[in-house]
């Protein structure tokens, strides 16, 4: 048994949100009690503990859009690339690098992500995979390092047209395969889902190839309309826009993550309510490709359910945060705007999208919930409580405050050091593959 305590705790369960002086107990994966500390230490009183030192534990973070496959892409530069817009980016970077992946470089970009989250306080990724230099065995090779590192991880293969109908379909048996297995593993942290690339590189008789190779169980993680392009190319194609595309060929619902949602009308909000699809924004993403800004607060407002993710650009939800609240403000030129909003997607948003793959309750400190708790080295000078937990999170915290991580009680990262793993000997793999692929790339 662990008891983490001698904090001030936010829990994000309305039953008894905020500890002035709050523990949390760990039985096994489970969160078997919370209270104050000396209340735990005298109910167990053999547990090991975690001193928080004064600072802040909360719910361990989850980031519902990711891209592992880009970690190796920091500081590199592509020669002769000149991107004119999205597309160019896109073609130029992205999938010139996921292009020359190999299996192992996918295994060591994860390992590299793995360790950005455990260090950022998340413990629950939902990753989107593409290496098209070597696709067969490249989500189990992402498991691998999930598992080394103790991240709780729903991950896809982005199947896409863009190198050819032969690729497209091993990038569906890819995602076959690892569905099926995960639908057969019993230890709630791994999970697995039907991954597209997005709409403008998708033909019809690609979707219905995922259609028919999809367990029910399971949904879509798509990207939609994160580029003007994406939308002209669905119109000038299909006679329709993008949201009704999905709709038509079976991939909205309850399951399915649809990411970014920049240019989506209200007819389409309609219809992403009405099946209940769920919307992920990755704010930073979108400023940094100058992609647009989506609707965001709109959609959280029809009651959609809406996450928030990093889309490779950061690993620190914080920082995802940040910018969130800032965009959204700007964009609509009212400073009360996003308040709201954007901790419901993170703190809330988060959670109920984690639960549609993951069996025990996440992003809350309660009873039987899943043990993932991390602890923050914030000391505020300023009155704290459950009141304005999250105006101290956005102004005064950032990732790098995180001191412990735990996920499915396994200590992952005490005192800022891994636990159990060997980080110097892990950073020079990395780094040996990284300068592989940056030659492999650049010649
Ligand atoms: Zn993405």
């Amino acid at each position: 048994m662990l008891i983490i305590g001698n904090g001030r705790m936010i829990t994000r369960d309305a039953a008894a949100p905020f500890f002035a002086d709050g523990a949390v107990a760990i039985d096994g994966q489970l969160i078997v009690k919370i209270g104050t500390a000396s209340k735990l230490i005298e109910l167990y009183p053999q547990a090991d503990f975690i001193d928080a030192k004064g600072g802040v534990i909360m719910p361990a973070f989850i980031n519902t859009h990711e891209h592992i496959y880009s970690a190796m892409a920091r500081g590199l530069s592509v020669n002769g690339y000149s991107p004119k817009g999205f597309l160019d980016i896109l073609d130029g970077m992205w999938w010139n690098i996921d292009r020359h992946l190999t299996l192992e470089q996918t295994r060591q970009s994860a390992r590299a992500t793995y360790i950005e989250c455990i260090k950022n306080g998340v413990t629950t990724v939902f990753d989107h995979h593409a290496s098209y230099g070597e696709i067969e065995g490249s989500l189990f090779a992402i498991e691998d390092a999930a598992k080394e590192m103790g991240v709780r991880s729903c991950l896809c293969y982005e199947v896409s047209d863009r190198d050819g109908k032969e690729k497209a379909v091993r990038a569906v048996k890819e995602n076959e395969a690892f569905i099926k297995h995960t639908l057969a593993d019993g230890t709630d942290m791994i999970s697995g889902m039907m991954g597209l690339h997005a709409s403008f590189t998708l033909s019809d008789e690609t979707l219905a190839l995922c259609a028919a190779s999809k367990p029910a169980e399971v949904g879509y993680h798509i990207h939609v309309a994160e580029g003007i392009e994406d939308l002209h190319h669905c119109l000038k194609h299909y006679g329709k826009r993008i949201i009704d595309r999905l709709m038509d060929n079976g991939i909205l619902g309850p399951k399915t993550i649809t990411a970014h949602c920049i240019y989506v009308n209200s007819h389409e909000m309609e219809l992403l309510k009405e099946t209940d699809t769920m919307v992920v924004h990755n704010p930073e993403s979108n400023m940094g490709n100058a992609c647009g800004c989506p609707p965001t607060m709109e959609i959280v407002h029809r009651g959609i359910l809406t996450g928030l993710g990093t889309d490779g650009y950061t690993h620190d939800m914080i920082e995802s945060y940040k910018v969130a609240n800032i965009l959204h403000k700007h964009h609509l030129c009212d400073a009360t705007a996003a308040w709201g909003e954007v901790p419901q997607m993170l703190f809330e948003g988060n959670a109920k999208i984690a639960a549609r793959y993951f069996k025990k309750p996440l992003g809350v400190l309660k009873e039987g919930a899943a043990a993932d708790v991390i602890v923050m080295d914030y000391d505020p000078y300023t009155p704290f409580d459950e009141t304005n937990c999250n105006g101290h999170i956005l102004f005064g915290m950032t990732g790098r405050n995180v001191v412990t991580t735990v996920c499915s009680g396994r200590v992952l990262m005490k005192g800022r050091e891994l636990v159990g793993i060997d980080e110097e000997k892990v950073m020079a793999d990395i780094r040996e593959e990284s300068a592989k692929l940056w030659k492999s790339i650049n010649g």
